[in-house]
């Protein structure tokens, strides 16, 4: 967004394995939560996003993002270099409100949306994780309709799979079925999310 230089921590995958995973495949890991380190945030404009869009603006986006990066620069962030859940969830909201203004993909809104109910879960924020659990299964199944994918490195399978488990999270078994239904009927499907699917259906009970 300004051109200029900062540097930001990341996670050396290495040693930090993954230790569990939920049905909507939120990863625990062993030492360290990535999670805490995916979005990143300029302290020069407090532009932000994931690390992995950073870099990707166009001149019109630039354009809409000028007045509400202005209102941040007022704020005086200081973005902290090991955040703490909290603060990592003040991160990622601010990433979705720049995405909305950048005019993203409804998928990288979804996306942000699913980490922001993660980061309540390790609170045990429930009202808040279905909050947002809401947010990313409303915007996943507009992604699914309309646009193009994988994003994000979620193809159509997962997205797919993922609107199945939220439902299952948020208690709209109807909703689960219908997707899990299609998912399991699909070709090519990779075998990670063939085996989550079946352990999906087990739970739904589905014959
Ligand atoms: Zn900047």
């Amino acid at each position: 967004m300004c051109k200029k230089d900062f540097t930001s921590k990341t996670i050396r995958i290495g040693k930090n394995q993954p230790r569990d995973i939920d049905d909507d495949l939120y990863t625990h890991y062993a030492l360290v939560n990535p999670l805490l380190y995916n979005v990143i945030t300029c302290p020069h404009c407090c532009y932000t996003s994931l690390s992995k869009t950073f870099d990707k603006l166009l001149p019109k986006q630039k354009e809409w993002l000028k007045h509400i990066l202005f209102t941040l620069q007022k704020q005086n962030l200081t973005p902290s270099e090991h955040p703490t859940i909290e603060e990592a969830i003040h991160k990622y909201k601010l990433a979705l409100l720049i995405a909305m203004t950048k005019k993203s993909k409804i998928g990288e809104q979804s996306y942000l949306a699913l980490h922001i109910a993660w980061l309540y879960r390790e609170l045990q924020d429930s009202q808040n994780e279905q909050h947002f659990l809401k947010k990313a299964l409303d915007g996943f199944i507009e992604t699914l309709e309309n646009e193009t994918l994988p994003i994000l490195g979620f193809d159509e399978h997962t997205v797919m799979y993922l609107l199945s488990a939220i439902s299952y999270k948020l208690s709209d078994m109807e909703t689960s079925k219908k997707y899990l239904s299609t998912l399991l009927v699909a070709s090519g499907i990779s075998p990670r999310i063939k085996n989550r699917a079946l352990d999906l259906k087990t739970k739904l009970k589905i014959n």
